[in-house]
């Protein structure tokens, strides 16, 4: 039996080709389609295989590595940071680390195209403190019920499916990852209204006694941080590597505006403080390239990367904001104008520097592995059992 083993397979160069063949083919499908709609071209068959990238080949995936999918996001986030959505499974792929191949239907519905899957974390009262989640799983062997709500949840409209985490009391609260239809009974959405990132919805979901068969926990009771670590690993990987595409095409513009707006005589590139800032940009996007390549190979080398992954979605978030910013200013007033597309990569960046964890949050967790969890834990004015907690730092690449 022959395994396809999708676009990904074989040498580099293959590799490459492929991934600039899938980018043409979405460059040509922006170019025709009327509405942009990352998440439901992936159904679409010009863009067949995008949706399945970054799977498993046994639900129809290409198994494509983190390294090769970096570069694709990179690629798509050239053209729009929104093109996020429309290549690899996106948060289905947190399914893929259950330990079991109870959601691999499922997962091949993604991988075609026809389901997808939202993730719903974010409460009215909380969002960066996990441990503070008060949506509450009751139940066990016959099933789980669950109650609360949840905001700021991307794709909510588009979504077939959300991976929601709660908490199930027994006696202490065990935060655990769910899958819930998102037709089921007692789920009602309501939008909500984003300034940046909005070719898909965004909003609130109320759970109200929402009952799932014990089949739809996904790993066991109290996993849920690790699974959500291990998954966001990924994904802010990737985002880091959509947000360089995003400030390099936004750099590359300004370069062009730099040799052929005139200004005082000749061309405003002549100027020095634009060229020193545009060779700092450019070393500063490359150096949070560095920090994208080295999480994916660590990814794809087994380490679950969630430092390196933190610092690498921080920094070229950050990065790629500055560069924005920068490139807006060579534009003068044009870029303040829609016309230009940067403010648009603004306002999308600055949704990115929140979504997936703060920056802030992903810089505490670097301090965290440097210092260990006695100082980030007294930050957090948690005492703890100071005894009990991890002095050690972690080893990172000093
Ligand atoms: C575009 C976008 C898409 C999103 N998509 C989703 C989604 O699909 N699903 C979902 O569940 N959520 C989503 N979110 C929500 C996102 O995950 C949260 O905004 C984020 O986790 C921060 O939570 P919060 O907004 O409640 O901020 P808070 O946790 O209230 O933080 C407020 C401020 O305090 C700072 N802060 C908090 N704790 C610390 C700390 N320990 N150290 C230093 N500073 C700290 C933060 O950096 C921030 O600046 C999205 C957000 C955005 C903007």
């Amino acid at each position: 039996m022959t395994i396809d083993t999708g676009p990904f397979a074989g040498e580099a160069a293959d590799r490459t080709a492929h991934a600039d063949e899938l980018v043409g083919r979405v460059q040509h499908h922006l170019k025709t389609e009327q509405h942009f709609d990352p998440v439901g071209w992936r159904a679409s068959e010009l863009l067949r295989g995008l949706a399945g990238l970054d799977l498993p080949t046994r639900v129809g995936g290409a198994g494509a590595s983190a390294a090769d999918m970096t570069d694709t996001f990179r690629r798509l986030g050239r053209i729009d940071l929104e093109l996020r959505d429309i290549a690899g499974a996106g948060h289905a792929r947190l399914l893929t680390h259950a330990r079991t191949r109870r959601f691999d239907p499922l997962l091949k519905d993604v991988a075609s195209g026809a389901a997808f899957c939202a993730v719903a974390i974010t409460e009215p009262g909380t969002g960066s403190d996990l441990h503070a989640l008060e949506t509450v799983a009751r139940g066990g062997d016959d099933g789980f019920v669950l109650n609360g709500t949840k905001q700021h949840v991307s794709r909510i409209e588009e979504c077939t499916h959300l991976i929601v985490l709660a908490s199930v009391f027994r006696p202490h609260a065990r935060i655990t990852a769910f899958l819930v239809p998102s037709d089921a009974p007692g789920v009602s959405i309501e939008a909500m209204s984003p300034m940046g990132m909005s070719s898909v919805s965004w909003g609130r979901v109320r759970l109200e006694e929402v009952s799932i068969p014990r089949e739809n926990r996904i790993g066991g009771e109290g996993e849920g941080i690790s699974l959500f670590l291990r998954h966001f690993s990924y994904w802010r990987v990737m985002m880091a590597a959509t947000a360089i595409g995003s400030a390099q095409a936004a750099v590359d513009a300004a370069m062009e505006r730099m040799k052929t707006r005139e200004a005082f005589g000749g061309p405003i590139g002549r100027f020095s403080h634009l060229q020193l800032a545009l060779a700092e940009h450019v070393a500063s996007l490359r150096m949070a390239w560095l920090l994208v390549f080295d999480a994916a190979g660590r990814l794809d080398g087994r380490d679950t990367a969630i430092t390196e992954a933190a610092m690498a979605k921080a920094e070229a978030v950050e990065r790629a904001i500055h560069a924005v910013e920068w490139a807006m200013t060579v534009f003068g007033a044009a870029g303040y104008d829609r016309e230009t597309g940067l403010e648009k990569r603004y306002r999308d960046l600055a949704g990115m520097r929140m979504a997936d964890g703060t920056t802030d949050v992903l810089r505490g967790q670097v301090a965290r592995s440097l210092l260990g969890d006695r100082l980030y834990e007294a930050g957090l004015g948690r005492d703890g059992d100071h005894e009990a907690l991890n002095d050690i730092p972690r080893r990172l690449f000093w």
